[in-house]
């Protein structure tokens, strides 16, 4: 796949796409990144690509002439597998599904970083095929919405990350849920739970060695070796830290029947885990750190 950036500062882009998975991806020709300064496309003598906002108001505003030159000399001919995508405040959100989407099916993506005050309207009416923010937020330029783009749509494409299971098992990853996990025992007429359903969770807590540290242990669960007790200890505390940090991301109805739940004690999920229901209310900042060892004692 190839990245097309169109910017008023190409210098800013040294640093972000030489490292990790990316870089390498770029140095062995998996990936094109380029860079195009906007200047080149000005069509006075100063290089101008900005200029005062009809009405008045505040600063400046990226002109329209330049950006449509850019843009249409960078890829002169649209088809299906191309995108011509602006970054903007007020654009719409752009998320994990939207990454996963341009990774599946372009091959062609050029970025166009606004500047000052924004850019001229008529390129989001005439020129884009589409506008996105990178979240709710002002940022000064771009420049840093577009190396976001490009890291996290880059990461998806078949090579570049080593392992692509990783890209399958993370945070915003659809995973299909069975009923089971959260609903413990029979339902009201004595049956067992069999449905499932697709969830949006973020990743469950990761440990590496070592197994204890100042005192806070690995839950034990994790170093038993036994996969199925994991896959459901990793399932429910991704699902609690969903619950606790995202619950946006849950369906309706879903948190409540989550608080329901009782955990087996060989599934206690790692401190700093647990639900509302433990009596902590979610806007004790200290719970983000977990307990200190030994305060967790009759939980
Ligand atoms: N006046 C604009 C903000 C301009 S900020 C407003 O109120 O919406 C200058 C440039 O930074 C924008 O043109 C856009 O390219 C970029 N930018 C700012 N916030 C952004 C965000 N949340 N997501 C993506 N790009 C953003």
């Amino acid at each position: 796949m190839k990245f097309d950036v169109v910017t008023i500062f190409p210098e800013f882009f040294r640093g972000p796409f030489a490292y990790g998975v990316v870089g390498q991806a770029v140095k062995s020709g998996l990936l094109g990144i380029e860079v195009h300064d906007l200047r080149n496309w000005a069509f006075d003598k100063h290089r101008m690509v900005d200029d005062r906002p009809f009405g008045g108001g505040e600063g400046m505003l990226l002109k329209p002439e330049p950006v449509f030159a850019a843009v249409e000399a960078i890829l002169p001919e649209r088809g299906p597998k191309t995108r011509v995508v602006m970054v903007s405040a007020s654009g719409r959100k752009y998320d994990q599904g939207v990454a996963r989407e341009w990774a599946a099916n372009l091959d062609r993506l050029v970025l166009i970083c606004g500047r000052y005050e924004g850019v001229d309207a008529r390129v989001s009416e005439h020129l884009v095929d589409d506008e996105v923010s990178i979240g709710d937020f002002v940022l000064s330029g771009g420049e840093l919405a577009a190396a976001v783009i490009v890291d996290s749509v880059a990461r998806l494409l078949p090579g570049v990350v080593g392992n692509q299971d990783s890209t399958i098992n993370e945070s915003y990853s659809v995973l299909e849920v069975e009923d089971k996990v959260w609903k413990k025992g029979r339902d009201a007429r004595g049956k067992r739970f069999k449905g499932s359903r697709e969830l949006q969770l973020l990743d469950c807590p990761q440990f590496t060695r070592p197994a204890e540290f100042r005192g806070w242990k690995v839950p034990e669960v994790l170093l038993g070796g036994n996969h199925e007790e994991i896959r459901k200890w990793r399932l429910e505390t991704a699902l609690r830290r969903t619950a606790q940090s995202r619950p946006d991301l849950l369906p309706a109805g879903l948190l409540e029947e989550l608080e329901g739940i009782q955990h087996h004690d060989e599934l206690a999920p790692a401190e700093g885990l647990r639900l509302e229901q433990e009596g902590q209310s979610s806007g004790d900042p200290d719970r983000r750190h977990g307990s200190r060892p030994g305060e967790d004692q009759g939980r």
